[in-house]
């Protein structure tokens, strides 16, 4: 079989970056946006209609300029110009796998780097997207914690990805309101790709609430999945203010283990994190909280782990998502033998849960879960220092 070559070009689209002076009107809330418009003279009592208009201009027709909003007076269109922006993040690479996995390298205000991947399936499109540059948290499996820089990225840039992606798929305006959804290229947001979303909170629900306003975007909150490594306390909020999927980076069935994979365990230890999922209000049979299990050689697969897991997660509507382990340089851990794998996860299903394996994607292009890292970011740890907080 011939493999199709990976492709990796610069975008072409032309695109409008923020400048820095005028207001981005990109990641305002409703309110926001409203506010914004009045702040800049808008009589208050056109706020609501304003905002409307702009808002289905920019997240429905996906347009990036003022004079094209033909519902505007000529001169507002321009007193818009002078005073805003309609600006996403630069896509400075995009490779497409193999597989047709898509993975673009995109650059945010201050030169920083962070990683989108779409993944494409049989009847849905999944964008996994990132939340901060780098990471704070030292999960010492992850790639992406061992980049030592972090900030926040904004609500724009969270939702800047979903509209990069949008624009490369071509799915700006026809394609983005089929009332079927299925039949979208874009039709899944999973919060999986760099940083820790629990950590960016306002950012990452305000970007959400974009995504979900039915005169946009529009996509179902059950559509979109925000995975943590487990931060406690924010965890009763994500379901009262977003209110969408969530999954946990659950990843070991004692303290001991999950203390040195998921170093957030030392302040919330497994016994708080599970009774935060059980209290989850959003959790039932048709809304399970998945539960992310790395899977990592004679680290955490035994099949007393197996039996453990099923029995601490007992009572909560769960399934279980085993992730071999995609495997960096420099990683401290190896991949389990399918063999194992499929141990546990016989005694996972047996046990009642559906116990999928992800399949890694975009492998040939770095784009699997945990492998995002800009490769352009100088400040690295070391493989000691790595293997030195795994208490290795
Ligand atoms: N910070 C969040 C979301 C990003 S990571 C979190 O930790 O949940 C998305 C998922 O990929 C998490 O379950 C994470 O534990 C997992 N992951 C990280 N590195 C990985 C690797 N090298 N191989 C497989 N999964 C990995
Ligand atoms: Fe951060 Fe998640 Fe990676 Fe842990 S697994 S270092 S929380 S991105």
């Amino acid at each position: 079989m011939t493999q199709a070559p990976i492709t990796q070009d610069v975008m072409t689209i032309p695109r409008k970056l923020p400048t820095g002076g005028k207001i981005n009107l990109v990641g305002l809330t409703r309110d926001g946006m409203r506010d914004a418009l009045i702040a800049a003279g808008l009589p208050e009592k056109q706020g609501k209609m304003r905002t409307g208009q702009i808002w289905a201009w920019i997240y429905e027709k996906g347009v990036r300029t003022f004079d094209v909003m033909t519902n505007l007076s000529k001169g507002y269109r321009a007193e818009l110009a002078e005073s805003f922006e309609i600006a996403v993040p630069e896509v400075v690479t995009r490779q497409i796998s193999e597989d047709g996995t898509r993975k673009y390298l995109v650059r945010i205000a201050g030169g920083h780097e962070v990683e989108v991947v779409y993944i494409p399936e049989k009847d849905r499109g999944t964008l996994c997207i990132s939340s901060q540059v780098g990471c704070t948290l030292t999960c010492s499996f992850c790639h992406t914690g061992t980049q030592k820089l972090v900030r926040n990225l904004t609500a724009g840039e969270i939702i800047g990805q979903v509209m990069i992606a949008r624009d490369d798929l071509g799915e700006w305006p026809e394609l983005a309101q089929s009332p079927n959804v299925e039949a979208r290229l874009l039709s899944n947001i999973v919060l999986m790709g760099m940083g820790e979303p629990l950590y960016n909170f306002e950012s990452v629900r305000d970007a959400m609430k974009i995504a979900m306003d039915p005169e946009g975007i529009s996509l179902s909150r059950r559509r979109i999945t925000l995975s943590t490594s487990g931060v406690v306390p924010e965890i009763a909020r994500t379901a009262d203010e977003i209110g969408c999927m969530l999954a946990v980076s659950f990843h070991a069935t004692t303290d001991d283990v999950r203390d040195k994979l998921v170093p957030i365990n030392k302040k919330w230890n497994i016994e708080a994190l599970l009774d935060a999922l059980r209290a989850y209000p959003k959790a039932s049979n048709s809304e399970r909280i998945t539960f992310e299990y790395v899977m990592l050689n004679g680290v955490n697969d035994s099949d007393e782990d197996a039996h453990r897991l099923v029995e601490l997660i007992k009572g909560i509507p769960a399934k279980i998502n085993l992730i071999p382990f995609n495997e960096w340089p420099g990683a401290p851990y190896q991949r389990s033998s399918n063999n194992r794998i499929r141990a546990f996860a016989d005694i996972v299903f047996n046990a009642g849960y559906s116990s999928p394996v992800r399949r890694p994607r975009g492998e040939d292009i770095m784009a699997a879960c945990g492998q995002l890292k800009s490769e352009t970011e100088r400040a690295r740890k070391s493989r000691k220092e790595i293997a030195a907080e795994a208490g290795l």
